[in-house]
């Protein structure tokens, strides 16, 4: 799975880094990025906590 983030829709709260870090880090510009190709397995159910918790709905895991 992969995990994809809306830069227009992201507000840079930061609860996707805190909940998955592993996955998901701010930029310089203090929106978020996804950093991994696929999710490991062991990540998804956290990457899947911080899309159903992100305020703005911006991550999309597919
Ligand atoms: S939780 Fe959503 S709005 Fe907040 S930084 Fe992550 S992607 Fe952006």
């Amino acid at each position: 799975m992969k995990a994809c983030v809306d830069k227009d829709a992201c507000i840079g709260c930061g609860l996707c880094e805190s909940i998955c870090p592993e996955v998901f880090q701010l930029n310089d510009e203090g929106i978020s990025e996804v950093i991994v190709d696929e999710i490991p397995q062991d990540l998804i159910e956290s990457a899947k906590e911080a899309e159903a918790q992100c305020p703005t709905g911006a991550i999309t895991i597919e």
